[in-house]
C-alpha cells in the first residue's frame, strides 16, 4: 500500500483512541427524525469537549441548531484575509451489530491489526477527528493562523443536511461571512479504482451533481381485467420509463471531465490520445463513454427508475401506477430542463409528472485557485507519486450548501482506499488504518500552516 511521507511528530495512538470513543457513540441520522438517538449525539459533543480541551479553550464556538458545532480559531491578521472552512460530519448510516459480516462490531470502536473499526471510521468521523487532531495539536505548539480558521460538524449530512449544513450557511450568509475556500469530505487517493490509469491518484471533488427525484404518475381506466383496454395504467407507465432509457439526455463535456481526462492521459494503459485530445474528439467517442456507466455519469444527466407501485388485486385494473425517478444532473441542465426531457421523450402520452425534491447543480470550483494549488502542493510532499486530478462528484456533500458562501468547494480527505476499503463506506466492515489517520492530520495540519 502507498505510504505517505510525513514529519510531524504528532500523537498517533492517543488520535485513535480518540477516533475509537468518536465511532462508540450511535449517531445514526435516520430520515425519520423521531428515530434519532440525541442523547448519543449530546454524549459524542461532551465527549469532543474532553478529547480537544485546547480548541475549546482558544476558539470561540457557536452551536448551530443545538448539535453543529461552529469552531472559530481567529487568526492574526488583520488585512481582511478572506477565512477557510473545514467542514465533516459526525452522523452515521446505520449498521446491523450481529449481521454476522461485520468481523469487529460496527460500534465497538475496536483497534486491531493496524485499523480503527467500526460506523464512520471513513464516512466521516475519520475525517472530523483528523481534523480537531491537527488543530490541537498546532494550538498546544503555540501556532495562530494568519486568517480565521472555522470548523463545522455536521450531524445530519447523511439524511440531506437540512438542520445542520442548511442551516450553518444561512448563518454565514446573514453574518456576510465569506470563505476563500471550503473543504469536505469527497475525494480521496484511490490505487485500483480508476480503470486503465497506471498510477495512484489523488480525486479532488471541484463539482458535484445534483440529485433529484422525480414521481411519474399515470391514471387508467379501473375495472375488471377480463376485459381490459389496449393501455393498462401499468403500460403506459412502463413504456414511460422505457421511452426514457432510450432517450438520455445529450452527452457534454464539462470542465472537471475535461480536465480529469486530459490530466490523466499521459498515464493510461490505453486511449492516451483520444484522452489528451478530448476537447475535439469528444464527439466521436461520446458513445463509446455512454456505454460504460461510470463515464456515463460524467457526462450526462442520468435517470434512475428507483422505485414503482400500482394495483392492488391480481384481477383488477389499476387505477394508478407510478414511479419514482431518480435523476443525476449534470452542471449545465437544469431541474427544468430536465422535466422538459422526461415530457419530451414521451409525446401523446399522459402522465403527471411531480418534482419531490432536488435542487438545480452548484458551481464548478476553479483549479488555478490558491486553494487547490496549495492542495496540490501538500500532495507533492506528501505523496510524490500520486497523480492529483480533479473530478465530478456524483454523489452529494453537505459542501453543496455552502455555494453561497464560497466560490471554491473542494472535496477530498488525504487517505487512500484501495478498492475493498472503498467498498466498506455504507457498508460492512469498515475501518480506517493508522496510516490513514496520521495522513490526514498531516494533510490538515499542512493545509492551515502553508495556505497563504
Ligand atoms: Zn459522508
Amino acid at each position: 500500500m502507498l505510504h505517505a511521507k510525513t514529519g510531524i511528530k504528532f500523537d498517533l495512538n492517543k488520535a485513535a483512541e480518540h477516533l475509537a470513543s468518536a465511532i462508540r457513540f450511535k449517531t445514526v441520522s435516520y430520515p425519520d427524525n423521531s428515530l434519532i438517538d440525541f442523547a448519543q449525539y449530546n454524549g459524542f459533543l461532551q465527549f469532543l469537549t474532553e478529547a480537544y480541551p485546547e480548541i475549546h479553550r482558544v476558539c470561540e464556538i457557536t452551536m448551530i441548531n443545538n448539535y453543529s458545532p461552529m469552531f472559530r480559531w481567529q487568526g492574526s491578521d488583520g488585512k481582511g484575509l478572506k477565512p477557510i472552512l473545514l467542514l465533516g460530519h459526525y452522523d452515521v448510516v446505520p449498521a446491523i451489530e450481529d449481521d454476522g459480516v461485520w468481523l469487529e462490531p460496527p460500534f465497538s470502536g475496536v483497534i486491531k491489526g493496524n485499523y480503527i473499526w467500526g460506523r464512520g471510521a471513513i464516512d466521516n468521523k475519520g475525517q472530523v477527528i483528523a481534523i480537531l487532531e491537527a488543530i490541537e495539536h498546532l494550538i498546544e505548539s503555540g501556532f495562530q493562523p494568519e486568517r480565521d480558521i472555522y470548523i463545522t460538524l455536521g450531524f445530519d449530512e447523511e439524511i440531506g443536511g437540512s438542520m445542520g449544513a442548511v442551516k450553518t450557511a444561512a448563518y454565514f450568509k446573514e453574518k456576510n461571512i465569506e470563505f476563500d475556500c471550503v473543504l469536505d469530505e469527497g475525494g480521496c487517493i484511490v490505487t485500483d479504482i480508476m480503470d486503465g490509469l497506471k498510477v495512484p491518484a489523488a480525486l479532488i471533488g471541484i463539482a458535484e451533481k445534483a440529485t433529484a427525484n422525480f414521481k411519474i404518475s399515470v391514471s387508467g381506466q379501473g375495472g375488471h381485467s377480463s376485459m381490459p383496454p389496449a393501455n393498462t395504467a401499468i403500460g403506459t407507465l412502463a413504456k414511460i420509463i422505457s421511452n426514457l432509457e432510450n432517450h438520455p439526455m445529450p452527452a457534454r463535456l464539462i470542465m472537471p471531465v475535461r480536465e480529469m481526462f486530459k490530466k490523466m492521459a499521459p498515464y493510461m494503459e490505453n486511449n492516451k490520445l483520444v484522452l489528451k485530445s478530448i476537447d475535439k474528439l469528444f464527439p466521436a467517442v461520446s458513445s463509446v463513454l455512454s456505454k460504460n456507466p461510470a463515464t456515463n455519469s460524467m457526462i450526462r444527466t442520468t435517470f434512475a427508475a428507483t422505485m414503482i407501485g400500482g394495483g392492488y388485486a391480481p384481477n383488477v385494473l389499476p387505477p394508478e401506477a407510478w414511479a419514482i425517478v431518480n435523476a443525476r444532473v449534470l452542471q449545465g441542465d437544469s431541474i427544468n430542463g430536465v422535466m422538459e426531457h422526461i415530457r419530451k421523450v414521451n409525446p401523446g402520452i399522459e402522465f403527471t409528472l411531480e418534482k419531490l425534491m432536488g435542487e438545480d447543480p452548484g458551481n464548478i470550483s476553479p483549479i488555478d485557485s490558491p486553494a487547490y494549488k496549495t492542495i496540490e502542493k501538500i500532495l507533492g510532499e506528501m505523496f510524490p507519486e500520486v497523480l492529483v486530478l480533479p473530478y465530478l462528484m456524483a454523489g452529494a456533500t453537505d459542501s453543496r450548501n455552502y455555494a453561497g458562501v464560497s466560490k471554491g468547494i473542494y472535496r477530498f480527505a488525504a487517505m487512500v482506499l484501495n478498492k475493498e476499503l472503498y467498498a466498506t463506506i455504507h457498508s460492512e466492515n469498515e475501518r480506517l488504518s493508522f496510516d490513514n489517520l496520521a495522513s490526514m492530520m498531516e494533510f490538515y495540519y499542512k493545509l492551515i500552516t502553508m495556505f497563504e
